[in-house]
């Protein structure tokens, strides 16, 4: 569909095409037997790696394409067109291996970071615990050291990826008596003694991806597996958060689209008192308002991605604006996708019913958006305390 021109230079335009092939080529026409069998893409995932697609925010001396926040964004606009629930396992594979690019060691870079680029491994990022959701400080889990070695024990939940990525970045803490700077970041391995996973969780939608507790009992992990110092663990959280959530706004964004063009391919063929609905300006206004809102939420999620990338320093603000609207606008244009459809958008014949279903986790992981609402907020009064 023609579109408005963002003036993509010649690198970033082979980034998209490439990932057009695949949601095309194989994305889409695997995306029903995925959502309903809720079966981890592994195919799909590893033709990503072979593309050179799996490295793209990892820079050049790690084995990686060099590029930055919006690199990652337009690669998953278009794998969110196909299936939301394989550009989600995609996605948090970056967010798993934010945290060490932000503060981890030279050697845990130059270690993790070349399998990671390459699609040969993929990582999982564990914040949420059963009593730490939105108040992530509530987290219980501990890591103790003993001689040469950290200790971890506790349970994260619902951890995207998990029992399917290699390397996992864990939040736990290390002097309980700090509160949230008593908190720690480590790497831990798939195969690492006392670690251990949950049974998959079954899902409203994102079936494609493996959402599972992970398990530490005394697991035991070298010393030096410690992202950065001790006690810097939420900093390094925010600072991945403020990274990796424009890649969730896209997510809205390429659902967004692909909801758009089912309605408008729909809308043109149904035919009802003698006419193609389309004709209906009730109908075509509904059709107009998916693609002004879709629209508008790219721009502005374009426009966040950039930013952060040149100034990660001052994230949190556009970070929060973009996944807020573009995750909104997501929910909405999928259930007027559904309203355009009538009955048959209800039924799995078609595809905006798992459109539908998988809007609605966008607003809620990586942050409510009613957090993301707190971080504006309080971003703006701090902003005008200032002025
Ligand atoms: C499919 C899936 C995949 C996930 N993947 C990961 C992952 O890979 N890694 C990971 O660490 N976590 C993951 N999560 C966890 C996710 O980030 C949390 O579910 C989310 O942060 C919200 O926490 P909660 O579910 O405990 O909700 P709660 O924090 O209990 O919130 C419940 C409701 O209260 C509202 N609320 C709470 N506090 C406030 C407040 N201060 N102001 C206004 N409203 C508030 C919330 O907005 C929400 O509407 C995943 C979750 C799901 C469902």
């Amino acid at each position: 569909m023609r579109k408005v021109d963002y003036f993509l230079t010649e690198e970033q335009q082979m980034i998209v095409d490439v990932a057009r092939q695949i949601t095309d080529e194989m994305i889409i026409p695997q995306r029903v037997e995925l959502d309903e069998n809720e079966e981890f893409p592994q195919e799909i995932i590893s033709a990503i790696g072979q593309a050179d697609l799996a490295g793209l925010y990892i820079p050049e001396e790690y084995g990686g394409f060099g590029g930055g926040v919006f690199d990652i964004v337009i690669a998953l606009e278009q794998f969110a067109r196909g299936c939301v629930g394989i550009a989600t396992s995609f996605a948090a594979s970056a967010l798993g291996a934010f945290p060490i690019l932000i503060s981890g060691t030279e050697e845990m870079k130059k270690k993790y970071m070349p399998k990671i680029a390459s699609g040969e491994h993929f990582a999982a990022f564990a914040l949420t615990e059963a009593n730490a959701g939105s108040d992530a400080s509530g987290i219980q889990t501990t890591a103790v050291l003993d001689g040469d070695e950290w200790v971890l024990n506790g349970t994260k939940q619902w951890i995207t990826n998990g029992g399917e990525a290699q390397v996992y970045t864990v939040i736990a803490l290390t002097d309980k008596s700090k509160g949230p700077r008593g908190a720690s970041m480590f790497v831990v391995e798939e195969n690492d003694p006392g670690f251990s996973y949950g049974a998959k969780e079954k899902k409203l939608g994102i079936r494609a991806s493996s959402t599972r507790e992970l398990i530490f009992k005394d697991c035991r992990i070298p010393k030096d597996r410690l992202i950065g110092r001790e006690g810097t663990g939420f900093f390094t959280v925010m600072k991945t958060l403020d990274m990796s959530r424009p890649g969730i706004a896209i997510l809205g964004v390429g659902l967004g689209q692909a909801a758009l063009d089912e309605s408008v391919t729909y809308a043109k063929q149904r035919v009802q008192f003698d006419k193609p609905i389309i004709a209906f300006q009730a109908v075509q206004h509904i059709l107009a308002d998916m693609a002004i809102q879709t629209e508008a939420a790219r721009s502005l999620v374009y426009a966040a991605a950039k930013h952060i990338d040149a100034h990660p320093k001052d994230a949190s603000k556009a970070s929060s604006m973009c996944k807020v609207f573009a995750t909104d606008t997501a929910m909405k244009v999928t259930t007027d996708a559904v309203q355009v459809l009538g009955g048959y958008g209800y039924m799995r014949e078609y595809p905006v019913e798992k459109m539908m279903r998988d809007a609605k986790i966008l607003q809620i992981y990586e942050g409510t958006n009613q957090i993301q609402r707190n971080v504006v907020g309080q971003a703006l009064n701090k902003e005008y305390a200032r002025s």
